[in-house]
């Protein structure tokens, strides 16, 4: 049995008219003589409206319940669209995640997949051609509805295909593709017909929202192919595979940004060990996930943290905080949540040197400010003024020789 994981986002399922072009993805998947599991996302603004009530009903919303709410968003869009396959004659029905079941721990509002009963799924699959499954959400082994995090059916659709071991799995969004950076904020942006795995997995962690990180994580460890593509055009997209030569030989292939970030520094701490442990134990113990760190030497005997987070998780972090400067006698805490980050990001960094010093050079030719800088082996980071990031995007878009013309 062939069977294909076709995934449709926010956008896709957003209107009856967008539904129906749904349809024909899924029809055109059939045609090719595979059984279809389409994974759908709520509709747009679905899960913002969702979460804004919790928020309306409740000071601090039980996660648990959090989690039962939002998984709502995706139950509408596959019991719909299950009605409109049927319509069209499709031996179809629609499976929520405890239905199948996709079991995940109990970390709700960011659940981890542990497993999925694939042979559920073939069983189904007997009765069915077409299975349309709630993306983003799973249950506990102790039957309880999670979540996987913001942008999670992408994880769900490739968890899917490793598990059945589908041909590949199409992620259906609202971009004809994965571009060298967002083609929403820079209008050079140029399509990829092919990135590797690993400079996916960066520019998502790094924020490029168009794959949920895990996905990224899960394509590359079952090493499932994934194609991104439009559900409103037939351009063939974005292939992310594994690495090849020739993609080594480019030295910058995407830019990067994130907004979500806020900027906390913990001052004057006693430059003694055990401090970054004091700082940033508590953290973890809350689930705050902490990005850039940055550690200042010091000379009176003290030093100062930086560090960024998301922006939610800014007032615990400041509660957190200041309990560790009481305990450690530093002197102040400050925040920032005006910034941003952006991202160079390529393979072919690993065999080439200079990216750092060019990122640098073009940015003080703009006149903008670096706050933080940091690298890993193929990729820069800086830290800016969260007014400046599309103009570093698009400069760095071209330093990089990533517009069209260059190509
Ligand atoms: P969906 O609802 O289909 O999951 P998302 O909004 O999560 O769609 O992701 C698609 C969006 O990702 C695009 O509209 C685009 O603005 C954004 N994006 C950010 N970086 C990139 C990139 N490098 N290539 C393509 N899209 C990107
Ligand atoms: N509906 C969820 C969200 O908006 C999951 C998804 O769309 O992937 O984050
Ligand atoms: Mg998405």
């Amino acid at each position: 049995m062939k069977i294909l994981v076709q995934k449709f986002g926010g956008t896709s399922v957003a209107r009856l008219e967008c539904m129906k072009q749904v349809r024909e993805k899924v029809l055109h998947g059939l045609a090719q003589g595979n059984k279809v599991i389409a994974v759908l996302s709520a509709r747009s603004g679905e899960t913002n409206n969702l979460l804004a009530l919790a928020d309306e009903w409740s000071s601090t919303p039980d996660k648990a319940e959090c989690d039962a709410l939002v998984a709502t968003g995706e139950q509408v869009s596959i019991s719909l669209f299950t009605m409109l396959l049927r319509d069209a004659g499709i031996r179809a029905r629609s499976l929520l995640g405890w239905q199948i079941p996709i079991t995940t721990d109990n970390d709700f509002g960011r659940a981890r997949i542990l497993s999925i009963n694939s042979k559920a799924l073939h069983g189904f699959l007997e009765d069915y051609d077409v299975l349309v499954v709630a993306g983003f959400q799973g249950c506990t082994e102790d039957g309880r509805i999670t979540t996987l995090g913001r942008g999670g059916s992408d994880t769900s659709a490739v968890a899917l295909a490793a598990a059945l071991g589908s041909v590949e799995c199409e992620i259906y969004t609202d971009v004809d593709g994965v571009y060298t950076t967002d083609p929403n904020i820079c209008s050079t942006a140029r399509k990829m017909d092919r990135v590797a795995y690993e400079e996916m997995l960066e520019m998502a962690s790094m924020g490029a929202k168009v794959l949920h990180i895990r996905s990224v994580e899960f394509a590359k460890k079952y090493k499932v192919p994934v194609r991104v593509r439009s559900t409103f055009s037939s351009d063939p997209g974005t292939l992310v595979t594994q690495e090849d030569s020739s993609m080594e030989a480019v030295l910058v292939s995407g830019i990067a940004y994130d907004k979500d970030q806020a900027r906390v520094t913990i001052r004057d701490l006693p430059d003694v060990p055990g401090m970054a442990a004091a700082v940033f134990g508590p953290l973890s113990e809350k689930g705050i996930l902490v990005d850039m760190i940055v550690q200042n030497t010091s000379l009176d005997g003290h030093t100062d943290i930086t560090f960024t987070i998301s922006r939610k998780d800014l007032q615990l972090t400041l509660q957190v905080m200041k309990e560790v400067a009481e305990k450690t006698g530093a002197s102040e805490v400050l925040h920032d949540v005006s910034v941003a980050k952006v991202s160079a990001i390529g393979v072919g960094m690993r065999n080439h040197s200079g990216v750092a010093a060019r990122t640098f050079a073009a940015l003080t030719q703009e006149g903008i400010n670096i706050l933080m800088i940091s690298t890993s082996e193929i990729k820069i980071t800086i830290l800016i003024q969260e007014k400046y990031v599309e103009l570093a995007v698009r400069i760095l878009h071209d330093t990089f020789g990533l517009d069209w013309d260059i190509g």
